[in-house]
């Protein structure tokens, strides 16, 4: 059995479509600030692409690519900002940030209403809880995946391997408002072999290449892919072993083309959400 290959790239562009004539309709622009601080080469492509996607579906954008020795406090100037700046709807700070600045206090600083990313405590708070709130782009497109291939989550048995504040805890709570039963693994996690076979819905998030192959998957199980790894040849790898994982996994994403994407998709629709809930008062 092949896998059904999950093409976040298709996916991805349909909802820009989307957006873009949501955004035609629109009395105002969506305006979203990208802050990047150093010249780290991934984050200064992730940058690039997230303004260039502004671009297509309309919104205005700014980024403001700060030098390496930036102290903390001219950060934290800068997001207040924009926190005040009324043509600007999201915030995005570009992480990792450089080690003599605190990445918490700055997310901390960045308005909630504002915080397109979803880092912020408030915002992490209303997802635990359920309440409305703007989510991580990563872990809702993850869902966002499952969703638009028509798969149901409710009553499935999903396994997340990762547990970041970014990707792995945020999607378990997904999961878990979706119905899912969810379990989460880590580097403690004592067979994760076994763990890992049970899952209908498997999600990995660990930052190791090809790690999970197609021997510990279950047949047929959804397989949601969020590792990015360059390889030594300069080729991208996922945390699963794509070739081996599709013979067995019913529905896969591949590396790239999956959840990448979908995360820029998900940071236009969270700031587009963002510009609505302002326009309308909220
Ligand atoms: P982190 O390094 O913050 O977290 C990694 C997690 O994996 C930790 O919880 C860790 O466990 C767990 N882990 C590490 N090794 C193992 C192991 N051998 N077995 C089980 N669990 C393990 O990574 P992120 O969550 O930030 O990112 C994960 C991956 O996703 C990376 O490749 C990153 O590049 C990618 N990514 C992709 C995005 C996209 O847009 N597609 C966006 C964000 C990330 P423990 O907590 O015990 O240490």
């Amino acid at each position: 059995m092949s896998a059904k290959i999950i093409n976040g790239k298709e996916i991805a562009q349909d909802i820009k479509e989307g957006l873009k004539k949501r955004v035609q309709a629109l009395p105002m622009t969506p305006g979203l600030a990208v802050v990047l601080v150093g010249d780290d080469p991934a984050s200064q492509v992730y940058v690039r692409n997230k303004e260039k996607a502004c671009q297509e579906v309309g919104f205005y954008s700014e980024v403001h690519r700060l030098a390496e020795d930036t102290s903390e406090q001219e950060l934290l100037d800068l997001i207040e900002q924009l926190n005040n700046n009324p043509k600007i709807h999201g915030i995005l700070v570009q992480l990792p940030l450089p080690k003599h600045i605190d990445e918490r206090k700055v997310i901390n600083q960045i308005l909630p209403t504002k915080d397109v990313d979803g880092f912020h405590p408030i915002n992490a708070g209303a997802l635990l809880i359920g309440e409305k709130g703007l989510k991580p782009c990563t872990p809702k497109g993850c869902i966002r995946l499952i969703k638009e291939m028509g798969l149901d989550i409710t009553g499935k048995k999903a396994v997340v391997v990762g547990r970041s504040n970014i990707v792995g805890k945020p999607v378990v709570l997904m999961l878990l408002q979706e119905n899912a039963t969810v379990e989460i693994c880590h580097s403690r996690t004592q067979d994760l072999t076994k763990e890992v076979k049970d899952a209908d819905i498997l999600v990995v998030a660990i930052g190791k290449a090809n790690f999970i192959t197609g021997e510990m998957i279950k047949p047929g199980a959804i397989v949601i892919d969020v590792g990015i790894n360059r390889l030594e040849d300069g080729t991208l790898a996922g945390d699963v072993e794509f070739a081996s994982a599709k013979e067995v996994a019913g529905y896969i994403t591949p590396v790239p083309g999956g959840v990448g994407p979908m995360t820029i998709a998900m940071l236009l629709e969270n700031t587009l959400e963002a510009a609505l809930a302002l326009m309308e008062g909220k």
